[in-house]
């Protein structure tokens, strides 16, 4: 079979390396660091830099696709690599989500709901921004977040200078805090030839903004339930996307509300792993490769634990359970590293 590249070493590159080898391709990653998660399982390695043109062109020419594990690919690096081999999700799906505000405005487009936002640059336009969204409200970097970084909660206006002073003077985008009872998120996939197919909502509880538990089935009526596979497909028709997108969303009791998506497999879709036949990265592996999608309906009721820093620790005591274990291969718990994550099975899909 053909190789499929992928931009990025991280956890998720090393299961969607896992996935396509399963399906007899061979991968190689692009990944500026050494010893990286998917270095471990991948056939190749490219250890070069986002800068580095020719590198990334000698990569795209060694690979079939291209498809990628984290959304902050400069977009020089697109340019060189594009023009060599098709890369999926395509860079529109990806530009909208690197960067929240163009995102919020992705979204607000297809008439889904969002957050209250307003683009802030400087004081000025904060001040103008909390006069008109209010507080609480929370200032995010427009790019390069994740796990809660580059985040500032505003309780009242009085915690505006500070809140400015932690973006450190990058572009941010200032959005109304939302009152939702409980977060899910919808994991998707569209294949090349335009057929969609959506995992069960599951139901995401954070902890200190990084991803603690993901639990199926979610606490969701079967209207929100619809509502949720519909817009994620709205989604992904919208973006003429090939791949597979996370889609979180805030409940509320005026509907659904879109907090954000992510252009690759999602940490939330983890529990697909050993709650479906074919899991997210199966999936994502396939839609890239021009594949049918498969079967992601759900057997069984899952609650997905992240392994974050020094939870590791207690992997023996885990391995004496039922629990699926799938750790990363990642050599020191930092404190808020994801180091890995257990699969607990509690029950069949009623
Ligand atoms: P991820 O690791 O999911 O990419 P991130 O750094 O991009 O995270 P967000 O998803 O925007 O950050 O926010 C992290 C969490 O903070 C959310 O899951 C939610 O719990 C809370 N949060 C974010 N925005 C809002 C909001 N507007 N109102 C209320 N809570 C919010
Ligand atoms: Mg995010
Ligand atoms: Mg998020």
């Amino acid at each position: 079979g053909a190789t499929i590249g992928i931009l990025g070493g991280g956890q998720l590159g090393r299961m969607l390396s896992v996935a396509a080898s399963r399906l007899g391709f061979k991968t190689c990653i692009y990944e500026p660091g050494g010893d990286s998660p998917a270095s471990h399982v991948a056939n190749y390695h490219f250890q070069k830099g986002y800068d580095d043109l020719d590198a990334l062109k000698q990569f795209a020419q060694s690979v079939g696709v291209i498809t990628y594990e984290f959304e902050n690919i400069p977009t020089s690096a697109l340019d060189a690599l594009e023009a060599i081999k098709p890369i999926h999700p395509n860079r529109t799906a990806l530009a909208t989500s690197q960067d929240r505000l163009t995102e919020k405005d992705f979204l607000a487009s297809l008439g889904l709901k969002t957050a209250p936002y307003a683009d802030v640059t400087d004081a000025a336009s904060l001040e103008a921004a909390i006069a008109t969204i209010g507080t609480p409200a929370i200032l995010k970097t427009r790019r390069m977040g994740y796990d809660g970084k580059g985040q500032s909660r505003l309780k009242s206006p009085d915690d505006a200078v500070k809140a400015l002073a932690d973006m450190n003077g990058a572009p941010a985008i200032l959005e109304g805090f939302v009152d939702f009872s409980h977060e899910v998120s919808v994991i998707a996939a569209r294949s090349l030839d335009g057929a969609v197919s959506c995992y069960d909502p599951g139901e995401n509880v954070h902890s200190d903004g990084i991803l603690s538990t993901t639990t199926v089935p979610a606490n969701l009526t079967s209207a929100q339930r619809t509502d949720a596979v519909l817009l994620a497909a709205q989604i992904l028709n919208a973006l003429d996307y090939v791949g597979v997108l996370g889609v979180e969303l805030f409940v509320t009791p005026q509907g659904l509300i879109v907090n954000e998506i992510a252009p690759r497999v999602h940490n939330s879709g983890h529990w697909t792993q050993n709650g479906c036949t074919i899991c997210q990265f199966e999936q994502h592996i396939r839609a890239i490769a021009g594949w049918p999608l498969g079967d992601g309906s759900r057997h069984s009721d899952v609650v997905m634990e992240n392994l974050i820093g020094d939870d590791v620790l207690r992997i023996p005591d885990i391995a004496k359970t039922t629990d699926a274990i799938h750790l990363y291969g990642k050599a020191d718990a930092k404190p808020g590293r994801k180091m890995g994550h257990v699969n607990r099975i509690t029950g069949h899909a009623s």
